[in-house]
C-alpha cells in the first residue's frame, strides 16, 4: 500500500492484523523461517476469509523474528530478548495507534512469543487504548491436529510439515524428512534448550506430512477464530 491508501485502510478496517512468528531451526527438512511461513500464509487466510464474517481487516507485514533463544544451539536461529521483543510490540501497536487503529489482532505462530505477547497486549491496553486480541493459531486447531496427527506434532513435525507442504512445497527437503530421535519431557520442569530433547531439531514423525488434510484444518481453524472473534465484538470485547 501506498501511504494515502495505508491511511484509509487503517481508518476503515475493523482492526490490524500483525502476524507474529520467528527465526529458529525446524529439523534438517524445513527451513529456519518456517513459523514466518506459517504466520504469513495463515494470516492472509484470515484476512480473505474475513468478509464472509462480516468483518474488514487490514494486514501488516510479517513480524519475522521471535523470541527463541532456547533454540539457539542450532545455526540460524536467531532471537530477540523477551524484553526487546515485547517493546518491539508494544512500538509497533502504538505507532498504528497513532494512526487511528483502535483494535489490533496478533496472530501468533510460534510458541516462544506467548509470554512476552501476553505482557504487551497489557501495556497496549493500558498504556495505549489498543483493544489487542491474542490468538495462537494452533491453540484453535488443537483438536483437530491431535485426531489427525495424534499427540506428537508439535515442532517441525507432522502439522509443521504439513503446512509447508501445503503453502511452500519447494522448501521441503524430501530427503532429510525422517521420524525425529526425541527425549521424553519431563514432568516436573522443562528443558533448557531444544537439543535437550531433540536429536534434528524436530519432535514427531514428519513423514506423516499430509497437506490435503490440513488444508481442510485450516479453512476450519480459520473460521473458527473469525467466529470467535466476531462474536468477542458483538459482546463488547
Ligand atoms: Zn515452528
Amino acid at each position: 500500500m501506498t501511504w494515502p491508501e495505508a491511511g484509509d485502510a487503517l481508518l476503515t478496517a475493523d482492526a490490524a492484523v500483525l502476524p507474529t512468528g520467528s527465526v529458529e531451526q525446524h529439523a534438517r527438512h524445513l527451513p529456519v523461517s518456517v513459523d514466518s511461513l506459517r504466520a504469513d500464509h495463515l494470516s492472509a487466510e484470515l484476512c480473505e476469509a474475513a468478509a464472509a464474517h462480516d468483518l474488514a481487516f487490514v494486514r501488516l507485514s510479517v513480524f519475522s523474528y521471535g523470541y527463541s533463544e532456547h533454540h539457539m544451539a542450532f545455526p540460524g536461529t536467531v532471537t530477540l530478548s523477551q524484553d526487546t521483543y515485547r517493546d518491539a510490540v508494544i512500538e509497533i501497536g502504538a505507532s498504528l495507534a497513532d494512526h487511528g487503529v483502535d483494535r489490533l489482532l496478533l496472530l501468533n505462530c510460534h510458541g516462544g512469543n506467548r509470554e512476552p505477547l501476553s505482557m504487551a497486549v497489557d501495556r497496549l491496553g493500558r498504556d495505549h487504548d489498543v483493544t489487542t486480541h491474542l490468538l495462537h493459531w494452533t491453540d484453535f486447531a488443537r483438536d483437530a491436529l491431535e485426531e489427525e496427527f495424534g499427540d506428537e506434532w508439535g515442532h517441525a513435525g507432522d502439522h509443521e510439515t504439513s503446512v509447508v507442504e501445503l503453502f511452500r512445497p519447494e522448501l521441503v527437503r524430501e530427503t532429510e524428512t525422517e521420524p525425529q530421535d526425541t527425549r521424553s519431557f519431563p514432568q516436573t520442569r522443562t528443558y533448557r534448550y531444544f537439543d535437550d530433547v531433540t536429536e534434528q531439531g524436530g519432535l514427531g514423525d514428519p513423514t506423516n506430512g499430509d497437506p490435503a488434510a490440513v488444508a481442510e484444518i485450516v479453512s476450519e481453524t480459520t473460521d473458527e477464530i473469525l467466529r470467535a472473534l466476531r462474536e468477542d465484538i458483538e459482546n463488547g470485547w
